[in-house]
């Protein structure tokens, strides 16, 4: 079994990966190999000890090249859930992978998402967040699709090859996917609904009725994401050393609290890295 596994490849999790590394243990880390927007996408980078202005494509560049020398690859699936077992961790993707490992780091940046009311209340009742995990679950069913980038168009693509149909509540544009059973829906609804298994999507002006919602976004928020985790206003609770609430699991970078910037994100990963060192050994 893997010793850990790190979740998001911004700065955060790159300074994580690269302390496990040094300190000789196994592990994974998932994200894309881009690393993250909030590194290709600056313009120009001051605050950063040693580099003076640099941009964001060459600092990524060069972490990408530190990396390699390192032998650290990114894994390119997205997490869509993280389970505390017994003495370990369950991370399921949204490409259909399941991994374990004996501890987590979360460093999944920070992306504000207004859940929609009653997402969380019936998550695993009718609200999923994999299309590849549970998409068969709705062979001719009428379904819900809230859909925020355009990246995940291939989600709702899978989706259309089991449902009858698809109400297609599209938070972006321009819209691509094409398919008989998708119906374009450009507002969001007020909040999701039914007894004890989801029913209906509510907007202002109608209500339809469906036997399951998908919501696909970039982010996943970090309490959906691993259930229990405790949060201050948004952010993952931990001590010092990096610690949640949940043992074995550790938290680095923008997620965890502002200031939301590189040198802090970095320093986090690296103690994060240290303190599932520290762990591994007093829990062999
Ligand atoms: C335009 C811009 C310019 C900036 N300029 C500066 C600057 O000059 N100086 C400075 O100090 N800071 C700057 N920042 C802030 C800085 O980018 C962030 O503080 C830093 O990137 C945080 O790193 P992170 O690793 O915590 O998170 P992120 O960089 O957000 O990385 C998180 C990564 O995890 C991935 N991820 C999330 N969830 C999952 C999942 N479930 N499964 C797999 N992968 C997942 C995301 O896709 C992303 O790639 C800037 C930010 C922006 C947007």
């Amino acid at each position: 079994m893997l010793d850990c596994i790190i979740v998001g490849s911004g700065v955060a999790g790159v300074s994580a990966g690269l302390t496990l590394k040094a300190n000789n243990k196994s592990f994974m880390i998932f994200g894309s190999k881009n690393l993250s927007e909030k590194i290709t996408k600056a313009e120009l980078i001051k605050n950063y000890v040693g580099l003076s202005d640099i941009t964001g494509q060459d600092f990524c560049k060069q972490i990408q090249a530190q990396l390699k020398d390192a032998d650290i690859q990114i894994q390119e699936e997205k997490v869509s859930g993280v389970y505390a077992l017994k003495e370990k961790f369950g991370v399921a993707t949204q490409e259909g992978g399941y991994y374990e490992s004996k501890t987590v780091i979360l460093c999944t940046g920070v992306e504000s998402i207004k859940l929609v009311d009653g997402e969380t209340q019936f998550l695993g009742k009718g609200v999923s967040y994999c299309a590849t995990c549970d998409g068969f679950l709705y062979k001719d069913k009428t379904i819900a699709v809230l859909c925020t980038s355009k990246r995940l168009e291939h989600e709702i693509e899978h989706l259309s090859g089991f449902a009858k149909k698809i109400y297609l509540i599209a938070m972006y544009k321009p819209v691509e996917v094409q398919g008989e059973n998708i119906e374009i829906i450009r507002k969001m609804p007020i909040k999701i609904d039914g007894e004890k298994r989801v029913e209906k999507v509510v907007f202002a002006d109608r209500e339809l009725p469906v036997d399951g919602v998908f919501v696909l976004r970039e982010s996943i928020a970090p309490s959906v994401l691993l259930s229990g985790l405790e949060t201050v206003d948004g952010h993952i609770k931990t001590e010092r050393n990096m610690q949640t609430n949940i043992q074995g699991c550790f938290s680095a970078g923008d997620c965890t609290g502002r200031p939301y910037q590189y040198a802090k994100a970095v320093g986090e990963g690296n103690i994060a890295g240290h303190s599932v060192t520290a762990y591994l050994s007093e829990n062999k």
